[in-house]
C-alpha cells in the first residue's frame, strides 16, 4: 500500500526514481502527483509543424508517413528517414544506426526534440520518439499530457510513472488524504482530490481539465490562506501593549506644527491606526497610498502617540539616504520638541536619533545608547537596523516605508524585537492588487489614502524611443534647460553605477535600490543580456551630459558607492537649489522630496520594472508645479518592451499599473520564495486571474481557523500547512 509520502523508489525501482529525484525534484508520490502536465497534445490540432522555429524544443503528436533506411557513404553505419505529419504540417526525423527503423507508416507517436535545420528543411535530428500502440490506452485520449521534462526523464516517463498511480482508482481514493474538507468541497463545487488528479493527468475533454484546474488551485489557495490565519490567530493571541492617546503631548504638538491641514483621508486613516494602537493586541496594518499622498505625515502622528504613551517608535527606510532624509523632515516638523534634553529642547519632546551602517563608529555608538537607554523616542534607520541587534528601551512601534515586499520573515523577526510585539505599520505607494494584498500581505489588514493633498502640479509621462526618433534625445535634454532656466530642477536616472562595476551583466545591478523591491522584467533573463550593451551608467551620462547638451549646467551625481555624507551633502545642495541637474541610480526611487524638480529622465528606461519606474515619477510630481517624466528607450515601440513603457506613459493610475507589474513579473517572484515554498505550492493559481477563488479561500481559510477546534479538526489540511512552514522554514534557513 503507498502513501502520499512513499519514496517513489518502492513505485517506480531505483533508476527511474533517481533521475526523477536528481532532474525534477520528484521524490515522493505526492512530488509526482502534483508535477502537473503543463499542456496537453491533441491529435491533429496541436503541431503547428509549420510554425516551429529552428531551435525550439518541442513535442509534437504526428503520424509516421515514410521510413527509408539507407547505408550512409562517407561513414559506417546505417541512416534512417522518417516523415511524419500531422495533416497541417510535416517534417523530417533523422536517426542513425536502425534506431527507429522499425517505425511503421501510419502509426502515430510523440516525437520530443530540437527542431534543426538541413538543406534548408526542418528537421528533428534524432529524436526522443513515443509511439503509441494499439493496445496504449493513451492513444485513445483525445488530450495526451505534456509534461515538464528533463533530459532523462521524457514527458511520457512521467506519463507512464503517473498512470501507475493512478490506475487503480479505489486504492487512489484512500491513499489521498483529501485536504479540503468536504463541506468546503461541496460549497464550492468541487471535485474530490481523487477525481481532480484524474482528470488533470488523464483527462477526456478540455472541461475535465478545467474542472481539475479549479480544484487544484482550491488546494493551493486554502493551503497558503490558512497559513496566513494561523498567523493572524497567533499574533493575536499574544497580547502587545496598549499605547493609547494621550493629550497635550507630543502629538498633540505635532498636529499644531504642521504647516497644512490634513487630508480627509489622512485623518480617517489617523483615527483608524489611534484607535488600533490603544489595544493590548498588536496593530498589523498596511498603509497603501499613491506617491506624495502623505504617508509620512500619518505615520509620524502614530510614532508621536506611542512616544506620549512611554513607548519607543522606529521608522524603517530601504536606503540611508531616504533614512536620513525622513530623520532630517521629521527633525525639522519637530522642531524644538526633536530635542528633549538639549539646551534649547522642549522638555515635552523627545530625541530622534538616525542610525545607519555608514555612520562613525562613535556617532553610531552614542545613537545605540540614545535608543538603549529610551532617550530617543524617534528611531530612524534602515531595515538593517533590525538584523544588527540593536537594543531598544521599550519598542512600542514599528513603521516601514516604501517597501515593495517586506516579506513575513521580516515581520516576525520584527515582532521578537521588543518583550512583547510591538504594532506594525507598513507603508507602500505601489498600490497592491487585492489578490497580492491577501496573499503576501495576507497577515495584514489594509488601509488606503486615495486622495493627494490639494494642489499638486501632477506628472505627465512620455517615451523617448531612441532608436525610431533619435531627434527626441536631443528635444528632452532641451526640456530640462527649459525647466532649468524657469527656475527649476531635474533628475537623469540611470540603472547603473558605472566605473568600478562588473560591466554590467544587463541587470540593474545597484546596490541602491531597495533589495528587490521590483523585478527586472523579465524579458531580460529570456535573453541572457549576454549581447546587449551593458546598461548606461551615472558616472558615464553624467560626463556626456557635462560636455554636451546640458554644459552650462550644475550637473552632479548621486549614487549608492558615495561615502554617506557624501550623499546627504549632495541631495542637501540639490534640495537647496544649488545643483540643477542631479544624475542617479535609483537612490532617488524612494521618497526623495524636492518639490522644486520637475523633470525626470529616465535612461535605459525598459531596464526598470512597472512599479519603480511609477515610483520614480512621483519625485517630480511633488510640487505646485507640473512634472514632466521622460522615458528614454531604445526599445522599438511595438515590441513587448515598448509597449509596456507606452503604458506607463500612457497612466498613473496606480491600480493598471500594479495589474501591468503583475502581468510582467512571476507568481513566485511576487509571492517570494517564502511563500511559495521551496518546491513551489503554487503551481496553478494566478495572482491575476483568481482573485475571486483567492478571496473565497481566504475567508474559508479564516473560518477554519478559528472554528471549534482549529486545523487540528482538519488533519489532511493541518499536515499541508505543516509542510508549507517547513518548506519556508527551510527557505529562511538556507538564506540566514
Ligand atoms: P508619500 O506618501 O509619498 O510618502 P510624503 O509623506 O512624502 O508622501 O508627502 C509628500 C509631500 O506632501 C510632503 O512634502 C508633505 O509635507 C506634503 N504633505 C503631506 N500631507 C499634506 C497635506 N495634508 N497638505 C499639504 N501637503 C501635505
Ligand atoms: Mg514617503
Amino acid at each position: 500500500m503507498v502513501a502520499m509520502d512513499t519514496d517513489l523508489v518502492r513505485v517506480l525501482g531505483p533508476k527511474t526514481a533517481k533521475v526523477m529525484a536528481d532532474q525534477l525534484q520528484l521524490r515522493t508520490v505526492r512530488d509526482l502527483l502534483r508535477h502537473y502536465p503543463r499542456r496537453y497534445a491533441r491529435r491533429g490540432e496541436m503541431a503547428r509543424l509549420d510554425d516551429l522555429e529552428v531551435g525550439d524544443r518541442v513535442t509534437v503528436l504526428a503520424q509516421v508517413k515514410s521510413v527509408s533506411t539507407r547505408r550512409m557513404q562517407q561513414r559506417r553505419g546505417t541512416l534512417t528517414e522518417v516523415t511524419v505529419g500531422d495533416g497541417a504540417g510535416s517534417m523530417r526525423l533523422v536517426f542513425f544506426n536502425n534506431r527507429h527503423a522499425h517505425l511503421d507508416v501510419g502509426e502515430w507517436g510523440l516525437f520530443a526534440g530540437t527542431v534543426g535545420l538541413w538543406r534548408g528543411d526542418k528537421q528533428f535530428s534524432h529524436p526522443d520518439c513515443h509511439i503509441m500502440t494499439g493496445d496504449d490506452d493513451d492513444w485513445a485520449r483525445a488530450l495526451v499530457p505534456i509534461y515538464p521534462a528533463s533530459k532523462d526523464v521524457s514527458s511520457w516517463v512521467i506519463q507512464k510513472s503517473v498512470k501507475l498511480l493512478l490506475d487503480d482508482r479505489s486504492s487512489l481514493e484512500a491513499l489521498l488524504d483529501d485536504p479540503i474538507p468536504q463541506p468546503v468541497r461541496d460549497r464550492h463545487g468541487l471535485p474530490s482530490l481523487a477525481t481532480a488528479l484524474v482528470y488533470k493527468h488523464r483527462p477526456e475533454s478540455t472541461a475535465q481539465v478545467e474542472f481539475a484546474d479549479e480544484r487544484l488551485k482550491w488546494d493551493e489557495a486554502l493551503v497558503l490562506q490558512c497559513t496566513l490565519a494561523a498567523r493572524r490567530r497567533a499574533a493575536a493571541l499574544e497580547p502587545g501593549i496598549e499605547r493609547p492617546r494621550r493629550r497635550g503631548g507630543l502629538l498633540d504638538a505635532v498636529d499644531a506644527a504642521l504647516p497644512f491641514s490634513l487630508t480627509e483621508g489622512q485623518r480617517e486613516v489617523g483615527e483608524e491606526l489611534a484607535g488600533e494602537l490603544a489595544r493590548v493586541q498588536p496593530m498589523n496594518r498596511l498603509l497603501q497610498g499613491e506617491v506624495g499622498s502623505g504617508k509620512t505625515v500619518v505615520a509620524l502622528r502614530a510614532m508621536a502617540q506611542v512616544v506620549d504613551a512611554g513607548g519607543q517608535a522606529a521608522l524603517l527606510a530601504p536606503t540611508e539616504v531616504l533614512a536620513a532624509q525622513h530623520a532630517r523632515s521629521l527633525t525639522a516638523i519637530l522642531g524644538p520638541l526633536a530635542r528633549a534634553g538639549e539646551l534649547d529642547g522642549d522638555p515635552a519632546g523627545t530625541r530622534v536619533v538616525l542610525l545607519t551602517g555608514s555612520q562613525k563608529a562613535a556617532v553610531r555608538r552614542e545613537a545605540r545608547a540614545a535608543v538603549a537607554d529610551g532617550s530617543a523616542g524617534i528611531v530612524v534607520g534602515t531595515h538593517a537596523l533590525l538584523q544588527e541587534g540593536v537594543e531598544f528601551a521599550d519598542l512600542g512601534l514599528v513603521v516601514v516605508d516604501e517597501q515593495h515586499r517586506f516579506g513575513v520573515e521580516q515581520r516576525d523577526a520584527l515582532r521578537a524585537k521588543g518583550t512583547r510585539p510591538p504594532h506594525v505599520l507598513v507603508m507602500t505607494a505601489t498600490p497592491i492588487p487585492r489578490t497580492v494584498a491577501m496573499t503576501v500581505y495576507g497577515d495584514l489588514e489594509t488601509s488606503t489614502l486615495r486622495q493627494l493633498p490639494a494642489g499638486r502640479g501632477g506628472v505627465s509621462s512620455s517615451v523617448v524611443p531612441v532608436r525610431d526618433k533619435p531627434a527626441w534625445l536631443d528635444r528632452a535634454w532641451a526640456r530640462v534647460r527649459e525647466e532649468v532656466a524657469a527656475g527649476r530642477q531635474a533628475y537623469v536616472v540611470c540603472p547603473r553605477i558605472g566605473d568600478l562595476e562588473d560591466g554590467g551583466n544587463g541587470k540593474a545591478a545597484d546596490d541602491d535600490g531597495p533589495d528587490d523591491a521590483d523585478g527586472a522584467p523579465p524579458e531580460e533573463e529570456e535573453k541572457g543580456g549576454s549581447d546587449r550593451r551593458p546598461p548606461l551608467a551615472v558616472l558615464d551620462v553624467a560626463e556626456g551630459l557635462r560636455s554636451g547638451p546640458l554644459s552650462a549646467l550644475r550637473v552632479e551625481v548621486l549614487h549608492g558607492r558615495m561615502p554617506a555624507e557624501e550623499k546627504e551633502a549632495r541631495m542637501r545642495a540639490f534640495a537647496a537649489a544649488e545643483v540643477d541637474v542631479l544624475v542617479a541610480t535609483t537612490v532617488v526611487e524612494v521618497g526623495v522630496d524636492v518639490p522644486n524638480a520637475t523633470v525626470m529622465v529616465v535612461m535605459d528606461a525598459d531596464r526598470f520594472g512597472v512599479s519603480q519606474l511609477h515610483q520614480l515619477r512621483g519625485r517630480v510630481a511633488r510640487g505646485r508645479h507640473a512634472g514632466l517624466c521622460l522615458l528614454v528607450s531604445e526599445a522599438s515601440s511595438s515590441s513587448a518592451t515598448g509597449q509596456r513603457l507606452a503604458a506607463v506613459a500612457g497612466t498613473t493610475d496606480g491600480f493598471e499599473l500594479a495589474r501591468l507589474d503583475l502581468e510582467t513579473r512571476r507568481e513566485g517572484d511576487v509571492l517570494g520564495a517564502a511563500q511559495s515554498g521551496r518546491r513551489s505550492n503554487v503551481k496553478l493559481l494566478s495572482l491575476l486571474d483568481d482573485e475571486t477563488l483567492i478571496a473565497e479561500a481566504r475567508a474559508e481559510a479564516t473560518a477554519l481557523v478559528e472554528q471549534g477546534g482549529g486545523l487540528a479538526d482538519h488533519p489532511e489540511l493541518a499536515a499541508a500547512v505543516a509542510a508549507l512552514a517547513m518548506d519556508e522554514r527551510a527557505d529562511y534557513l538556507e538564506k540566514a
